[in-house]
C-alpha cells in the first residue's frame, strides 16, 4: 500500500501544533501540579462561556499546554471528565486561515464537528476536526485574531 501524495493544502493553511487540550476537573488542583512540572506560571486564565470552560495557558517552548475545567458537567470537557477522569482532549493546529482550511477539508470529504468557525479563547476563531478523520485525536483549528 502506499501513501497517498503529502495535502499541499496543509503546508499552506497549518502553521504549526499550537497547543495540547488536557481536561482536569480542578484548575485550582492542576495549576500548581504544572507549574511544578513546567518550573512556569501560568500565561493565561480565562473563561469560555461558549464552551463551559475555565482554561489555563502555559507557554511549552515555541507550543502551550491549555488546562480545560469545566464549568457545566454536561458540557463537553464535563462528560470526557465524568467518562475518562480528565488527561489529553484535544490537539490544536493553528491555521492561518479557518475559512479555507474548513472549506478545503469538506471538499476534500474531512469529516468535521464543526461546519463553521466559532470564538475561542484568547479571541481565537476555532472548529474542531471529527476525531473519525484523524484515527481517534480530536483536533482543534485555531485562528489568531487578526490585527
Ligand atoms: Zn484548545
Amino acid at each position: 500500500m502506499s501513501l497517498p501524495e503529502p495535502p499541499p493544502f496543509a503546508r499552506k493553511f497549518i502553521k504549526k501544533i499550537d497547543h495540547l487540550g488536557i481536561a482536569v476537573s480542578s484548575l485550582e488542583t492542576a495549576v500548581p501540579l504544572y507549574e511544578a512540572l513546567l518550573g512556569a506560571t501560568v500565561e493565561h486564565l480565562e473563561e469560555v462561556p461558549t464552551e463551559k470552560v475555565k482554561t489555563a495557558f502555559f507557554s511549552v517552548g515555541e507550543t502551550h499546554l491549555e488546562l480545560l475545567e469545566p464549568t457545566d458537567p454536561d458540557s463537553v470537557i464535563g462528560q470526557f471528565i465524568a467518562k475518562r477522569r480528565g488527561g489529553i482532549h484535544h490537539l490544536c493546529f493553528e491555521v492561518t486561515d479557518l475559512d479555507a482550511a474548513l472549506a478545503e477539508y469538506k471538499a476534500r470529504g474531512v469529516r468535521l464537528i464543526d461546519q463553521v468557525a466559532r470564538p475561542g479563547a484568547q479571541g481565537c476563531r476555532v472548529a474542531f476536526v471529527h476525531p473519525a478523520a484523524s484515527g481517534g485525536v480530536l483536533i482543534e483549528l485555531s485562528e489568531k485574531p487578526r490585527g
